[in-house]
């Protein structure tokens, strides 16, 4: 059996104007390896994908820890942590950060929602884009306020306007001119992404894996597409020139994201180990392509965790 307990932010401080980035600090990190350590044992990348078979069909609980995004943090101050622990992870990252120097969409929508209220956005967005058709309705107000039940709700139209109405392109538009009003990308890309050296380190130790290249949700992509956001970040790691096979986790996750013909191109790269977000223990039935993960809130040690 294999259980995957995946992560994303680790930062000691959450705090900001308008919290919008949401994850877990070291301490609850450290304290969530030792419950998991009771649990079975850790895995590494490469006895995964040496041993997957006999891994899914043990009866030993097998535990891989795993991290989305490439994000700086999980090196500088989740790492060490391990290391101390003895607990081996893959670092799943997107080439985008590094070959184009450019910021990945999840992370520009995260960053511009901490930073400005959801007000001020929507106000943004009405002003840059008052020809384009932007405004919701009653109606999707309403189901914007209950699909987004959690949040007040100026944040709840913000997001059904991001995530239901908008095209892609617009959304893109939308968001890259207000980062670009907001932020410096420079400065975001080497402060919130691993450095290249971090990333020959990891890769070094056989802990690098493929995030795919822009983070985008393949599933919704053309097949040419699909097969160039998974050949550029193969070839990137390839590249740091440590013979070692590496996995491929799909962004977002979603039976959406990770939809055929995903896992066939994934394949046809030489890809033999594949993770999604569905949430689920993996044994000898599973999908080796797409394989399931538990975000680490969910597992024991996690905010949401119930026994
Ligand atoms: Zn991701």
């Amino acid at each position: 059996m294999l259980t995957v307990s995946n992560y994303h932010y680790i930062r000691e401080d959450f705090s900001a104007p308008f919290p919008s980035i949401f994850g877990i600090t070291p301490n609850q990190f450290e304290n969530q390896l030792v419950e998991l350590s009771k649990l079975g044992e850790f895995i590494s990348q490469q006895k995964l994908i040496q041993e997957i078979d006999a891994i899914l069909s043990s009866d030993l609980n097998y535990i891989l820890i795993t991290f989305d995004d490439g994000l700086k943090e999980q090196f500088e101050i989740a790492k060490p942590i391990l290391d101390k622990l003895n607990i081996p992870a893959i670092y799943f990252v997107n080439s985008l950060n590094y070959i184009e120097k450019k910021v990945s969409l999840v992370h520009k929508i995260h960053l511009l929602r901490s930073r400005i209220s959801s007000k001020a956005i929507l106000n943004c967005i009405q002003n840059e884009f008052s020809s384009e058709v932007i405004h919701l309705t009653t109606t999707e107000k309403n189901k914007a306020e209950l699909h987004y039940n959690y949040d007040d709700k100026e944040s709840a139209h913000l997001k059904y306007l991001l995530n239901f109405k908008l095209s892609s392109d617009q959304t893109t538009k939308v968001i890259d001119t207000l980062f670009f009003l907001n932020f410096d990308t420079n400065e975001v890309v080497s402060n919130l992404y691993m450095s290249a050296d971090q990333l020959q380190e990891l890769s070094r130790m056989n802990m690098l894996g493929s995030h795919t290249h822009s983070h985008f949700a393949l599933g919704l992509l053309a097949s040419d597409e699909i097969a160039t956001e998974i050949a550029t970040t193969k070839e990137f790691i390839d590249n740091f020139e440590h013979d070692n096979q590496h996995a491929i986790s799909y962004a977002y996750g979603s039976a959406e994201a990770c939809q055929n013909p995903v896992q066939t191109i994934a394949k046809q790269h030489g890809y033999t180990i594949g993770f999604t977000m569905e949430r689920g223990i993996n044994d000898f039935t599973a999908n080796k392509l797409l394989l399931k993960r538990f975000d680490c809130n969910d597992l024991p040690g996690g905010k949401n965790y119930t026994k």
